[in-house]
């Protein structure tokens, strides 16, 4: 496997190794293919594409055509506008309340571990934040029962994270409120097929599933616009960028046209349902390889574990650093925990192919056979 790992290209350069980084994460070697190819000019226009105005019609039309991709993908309704900003999802913890209620107004968040946390540190410094529920208890393993959930019927709205990228814990269905729901896609958009039309608001850094760091992607019900507190700075205000068609300043251009040939190539291989096929098998291959074994374990409840981002500890967590570095020696690149959680993880993203995800289970094997 180390050999494989550390194959060669006949061009003499090193082969691209299994990368299960939780972000940024991989891209889709075809759309790096591409991007080499367009790197000094770009379709025969003589500058390559980072070097043109934003203004001009080539990146005015890589962006209009990324729209639509993504609304084709995502069946995203005629209603919802669909926003290219900076700032990571980080920046939208803050432009989630800015945007969406007045000073002091009530609001709802779920805890389901490390980013619904940061969203709410970051609400409470624009607004009245009620958690509704958390998992804290159970170490952030499994997801509130729907029936404990303390919603106030005068919140501006409910966030929540549908996918935990540390915890590993995903939602398969929306939850059922009375109020807009808002949510932090970041590690799941693009991984399955999804209803829009059950979210108010749905926003997500690109650096998981859509495109390199520097683009943050938000999709939001158009009568959730133009309510943005005076006090909002510009940058932030999504009716301001909406308005603008997201140039209101200099967009990340560079980071648009990558996220254009990661929507073509979702789309050419069969869009999210052929997606989430995949992703499910990738993810099914490693649950069960860590459920078959008395050497690795997973601690997420099985009907919320992510198909996206997957911890797994040793039994004997003195053999983590040996893991890690026979793993990485045998080309399985970016498996250790958040530093929070420690152990091991594994994020599957759409870029990480089923064969990846083979030689890491296969690794894990061999790796048992010869410590246990
Ligand atoms: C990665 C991630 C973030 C942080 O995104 P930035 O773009 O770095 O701000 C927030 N939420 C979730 C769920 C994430 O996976």
């Amino acid at each position: 496997m180390a050999a494989s790992g550390q194959a060669r290209h006949a061009s003499g350069l090193m082969a691209r190794l299994h990368n299960f980084c939780a972000g940024p994460a991989a891209l889709p070697a075809a759309v790096l293919e591409q991007a080499r190819d367009d790197m000094l000019e770009w379709h025969g226009r003589g500058l390559s594409f980072m070097e043109m105005s934003h203004r001009s019609p080539e990146v005015v039309g890589v962006v209009e055509g990324a729209e639509s991709c993504l609304r084709r993908l995502l069946d995203i309704p005629d209603d919802y506008a669909v926003l290219f900003l900076q700032g990571g999802a980080s920046t939208q913890f803050a432009a989630v309340p800015l945007n969406l209620v007045p000073p002091h107004a009530p609001v709802d968040y779920l805890d389901t571990g490390h980013w619904s946390l940061k969203a709410i540190a970051e609400a409470q410094r624009f607004a009245d934040v009620q958690v509704v529920a958390s998992s804290a208890a159970s170490r952030y393993t499994d997801i509130p029962a729907r029936s404990t959930w303390r919603c106030r019927d005068n919140a501006g709205y409910l966030h929540y994270c549908p996918n935990e990228t540390i915890g590993g814990v995903e939602f398969f269905a929306e939850p059922e409120v009375d109020v807009p729901l808002v949510a932090d896609m970041s590690s799941t958009l693009l991984s399955r097929s999804l209803d829009v039309s059950r979210f108010g608001v749905i926003y997500a850094g690109a650096q998981k599933n859509i495109g390199p760091a520097g683009l943050t992607l938000v999709i939001a019900h158009r009568e959730l616009l133009g309510r943005a507190r005076h006090t909002c700075p510009s940058m932030l205000d999504w009716t301001i960028a909406s308005d603008n068609g997201s140039m209101y300043n200099t967009p990340p251009t560079f980071a648009l046209y990558l996220a254009a040939l990661v929507f073509d190539w979702l789309e050419a291989g069969g869009g999210l349902a052929a997606m989430e096929t995949v992703n499910r098998r990738k993810a099914g291959t490693l649950y069960t390889a860590i459920d078959n074994s008395a050497f690795y374990s997973n601690p997420v409840a099985p009907e919320c574990r992510s198909l996206m981002n997957v911890p797994f500890v040793l039994a004997d967590a003195g053999l983590d650093g040996r893991f890690l570095e026979e793993a990485s020696a045998a080309g399985l690149l970016n498996l250790k925990g958040h530093r929070s959680v420690g152990g091991m993880r594994a994020s599957l993203y759409n870029a990480v192919p089923q064969a990846s995800v083979d030689a890491l289970v296969a690794f894990m094997h061999d790796f048992e056979q010869r410590c246990s």
